[in-house]
């Protein structure tokens, strides 16, 4: 396995530390099972430096103070840098999470980078407002940083998710913290040093590398956090909630899991390139995607006919070697995520659902099939539970109301899809699906002018757009009589 030249440790106050306790997080890289040494594992001490560093950076201004345009050249300064390191932040993340090098490479690192392009480019064309109550009275009404924001991050791709909420945030002002997941920390580090390159000052961007229920739990409730931005499982997202109503009522925003439908209609026509996008969407980076639609519901005239389709679409999708430059699929993140996705396909044999398990060549070590279960029945946990895995399930349907109820049966809410030539069944599945993002005949389609984020328990706000703005801040209104 290659070997790394870099940082491994925290980044509080813009200096590296070790935790105090001296231990790190216990890993091992999934594409060989060599041990990945030297993150620290922080808890409490790490944390309330980092909060005492974020606060007094806040207080003094350093960087709230600066102009729009000065934010604004910061980041694309920083956004160029990570454009000159994209190769290593691309092997980082293929090192420590398994998922193949192409994918960060050509897709989720040029897309991190684009996230930071977009916030930085918005930032000085948003507008607050003023409304004129009376002839001798205005109300301005602003927008302010919350203060301190810690954001909490998963590992399923690194560095995206985590820019939709470090981006906006250190635009509106505030001090960030990071406590990335403790399987992907080292290419957020070296995103942090670039950003002190780039001139943000000491204390306005922290790492704290180490446990969820540690490092994240001692953020999350820490009196002097004003917000808490998590992106991960519904579980801990409901943990996070309870943190705030423990502590000061810090402000929350969850982006969590999702159980996504996607319906296809007889009226279709095009139902090849319908499982080619369903295959797509699904057993890209081996299902660990939030918003993979995990459920297709397919109308019972045309489902054999699709599956015939879905089946070629989904052969393409075998893992193989991460580092591979032929791969586009690696394997999955940990030895212990693979067990978990291989009992939901035990369950699903032994349940006794109709299988299709595709096979190939040059196996990862964590690498698992994309499997295909079908008539698997509402109510089962095959139908309700997040796998996050490769492990599609298919219903028939037999109307459109039949669909829709079967695509609300959850208690998710991310993302859905209809695919149809019939425009009132469009409009019909686009009103009544209950998720965040409804696509008509496409999926996973991404920009970042467009917002993203879940109904239900898939979360509480946006990541994304210029709306995402408005997470980070708080308004004030300014009475002036004159
Ligand atoms: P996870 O919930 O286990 O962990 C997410 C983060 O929370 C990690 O940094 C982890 O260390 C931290 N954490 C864990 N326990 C904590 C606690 N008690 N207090 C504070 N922090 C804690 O999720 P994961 O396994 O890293 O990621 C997979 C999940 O993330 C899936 O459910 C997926 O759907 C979801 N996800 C959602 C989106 C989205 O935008 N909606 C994007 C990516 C992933």
């Amino acid at each position: 396995m290659k070997s790394f030249a870099m940082e491994t440790r925290a980044f509080i106050g813009g200096n590296f530390v070790t935790a105090a306790s001296g231990e790190t997080i216990k890993k091992e890289c999934p594409a060989d099972g060599s041990a990945i040494e030297g993150v620290p594992s922080c808890g409490e001490a790490e944390v309330e430096l980092a909060v005492k560093s974020a606060r007094a950076a806040y207080k003094a201004g350093v960087w709230r103070n600066k102009s729009l345009k000065e934010r604004k050249e910061v980041l694309l300064k920083l956004a160029s840098l990570m454009e000159e390191q994209r190769e290593q932040l691309a092997s980082l993340d293929t090192y420590e999470t398994g998922r193949a090098y192409r994918n960060y490479y050509e897709d989720s690192i040029p897309k991190a980078i684009e996230v930071v392009k977009y916030f930085a480019e918005s930032i000085d064309k948003i507008y607050d407002n003023c409304v004129l109550p009376s002839s001798s009275e205005f109300a301005a009404i602003i927008r302010e940083p919350l203060g301190v924001v810690a954001c909490i991050t998963p590992w399923n791709d690194p560095l995206v998710p985590a820019n939709w909420k470090i981006i906006p945030a250190l635009l509106m002002g505030n001090s960030v913290i990071v406590k990335p997941a403790e399987q992907s920390s080292l290419s957020i580090i070296l995103e942090a040093t670039l950003a002190k390159n780039a001139g943000i000052p000491d204390g306005v961007l922290n790492i704290v590398t180490g446990y969820g229920d540690i490092a994240g739990k001692a953020l999350a409730l820490h009196n002097d956090v004003d917000g808490v931005f998590f992106t991960g499982s519904s579980e801990v997202g409901k943990l996070i909630l309870q943190y705030s109503g423990m502590s000061n009522m810090k402000k929350v925003g969850l982006e969590c899991g999702g159980k996504s439908a996607f319906i296809v209609s007889a009226s279709c026509k095009r139902l090849k390139e319908a499982a080619g996008v369903l295959a797509a969407s699904m057993f890209y980076n081996q299902g660990q995607i939030c918003s993979a639609p995990s459920r297709a519901i397919i109308d019972n005239k045309i489902k054999a006919e699709f599956m015939e389709y879905l089946k070629i679409e989904a052969q393409k999708y075998v893992p193989q070697d991460p580092f591979s430059p032929e791969s586009i699929v690696g394997g999955v993140v940990s030895k212990e995520q693979q067990l978990k996705i291989e009992q939901y396909i035990s369950l699903g044999k032994e349940s006794g659902y109709a299988v299709f398990q595709f096979s190939g060549k040059n196996t990862p070590r964590n690498g698992v099939f994309p499997t295909i279960f079908e008539n698997v029945e509402p109510g089962s946990r095959l139908f309700k539970e997040e796998i996050f895995g490769p492990v599609l399930i298919v219903l028939g349907f037999d109307s459109l109301d039949e669909a829709i109820n079967i695509a609300n049966d959850s208690i998710f809410g991310l993302a859905g899809a209809i695919w149809t030539d019939d425009l009132r069944e469009v409009n019909y599945a686009a009103r009544n699906i209950e998720a965040g993002i409804i696509h008509v005949n496409s999926y996973g389609n991404d920009d970042n002018s467009v917002p993203f984020g879940g109904y239900k328990q898939s979360g509480i706000g946006k990541d994304k757009s210029v709306y995402a703005f408005d997470e980070y801040s708080q308004i004030k209104t300014v009475w002036v009589s004159v």
